[in-house]
């Protein structure tokens, strides 16, 4: 299957972040005016076709784009399948010309796993690092790229500049209703990332599959993973509520192992399958809905 989209592939984003936040960073107090300049500089130097791509996303993810998707996707009513089933089938998002991406959306998701288990963490902290990316089945579902991955951010109230690429949402159309220019916009202040819509993408999409079978924890890495203006750069802090605040210390806990766990040792897939199927059958029913 062929992506449809500026990028080559669905990952170069992922590895966009990386380079936006290199391991060594990962301790850096944000808002340092180094992390900054970094910040800046990753801007300059991205590729044409990750700019494009941000260009589309921040044009595009509205207020209604969002409700839109949620009438449509939220119901759970696209298919039926079972985690594994669900691996397989976002392993279908291959691109014809990279005989190395055969397995890349599974490798990544059991390095991400593995590399949790190996630090010794809950099950179901390891069941997450497994799962957190299933979402990116949207794209199988005929989502073009900026509305399946990218960094995510709140609409309905201003836009932040600690969101990658700010000078694209003067495209939005968002920024001619005046109620949404306001830094609480539609919400009101520590109402909770609960009540805040989030641009549409891979992360809200899994966490309402899995909502009613992980811990609150699992659920926020699911959800906020790509919310790199809130975990990472510490923006929209007047949105958070102190439940939000707790929550977020797992989202930065799991976030190293998604940007980082790429260059481990490729996982020997049918090795590790029973011990994912046994760890799946743990938390969720056989069949989920999506
Ligand atoms: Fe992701
Ligand atoms: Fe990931």
């Amino acid at each position: 299957m062929k992506n449809d989209g500026p990028m080559d592939h669905l990952d170069d984003w992922e590895e966009s972040l990386a380079a936006r936040y290199p391991a060594g960073d990962a301790l850096q107090v944000p808002n340092a005016s180094s992390e900054r300049a970094a910040f800046r500089d990753y801007s300059e130097n991205v590729r044409p076709g990750i700019r494009e791509f941000y260009r589309l996303n921040h044009r595009h993810q509205t207020v209604d784009f969002v409700e839109a998707k949620k009438q449509q996707y939220l119901p759970l009513r696209t298919k039926r399948m079972g985690v594994w089933e669900a691996m397989e089938f976002l392993n279908t998002l291959v691109d014809d010309s990279d005989p190395d991406a055969d397995f890349s959306q599974i490798e990544h998701l059991l390095q991400t796993a593995e590399a949790i288990r190996h630090d010794g963490h809950p099950r179901w902290f390891v069941l997450t690092g497994l799962v957190h990316d299933l979402g990116k089945i949207l794209c199988l579902f005929g989502e073009p790229q900026w509305a399946v991955v990218g960094d995510t951010f709140p609409v309905g109230c201003a836009f932040s500049d600690k969101v990658v690429f700010p000078e694209f949402f003067a495209e939005n159309p968002d920024t001619q209703t005046p109620e949404y220019q306001t830094p609480c916009g539609m919400y009101s202040e520590g109402c909770g990332l609960d009540d805040v819509q989030i641009s549409w993408g891979h992360d809200e999409y899994m966490y309402h599959v899995a909502k009613d079978y992980l811990p609150p924890e699992a659920l926020a890495m699911i959800r906020y993973h790509s919310c790199y203006a809130i975990h990472r750069e510490g923006g929209y802090t007047h949105l958070l509520n102190e439940r939000d605040r707790q929550l977020l210390k797992w989202v930065r806990a799991f976030n190293p192992y998604d940007l980082y766990s790429k260059g481990d040792e490729r996982p020997d897939v049918r090795r590790l399958r029973p011990y994912y199927e046994e760890l799946v059958a743990e938390y969720f029913p056989p069949v989920l809905d999506w």
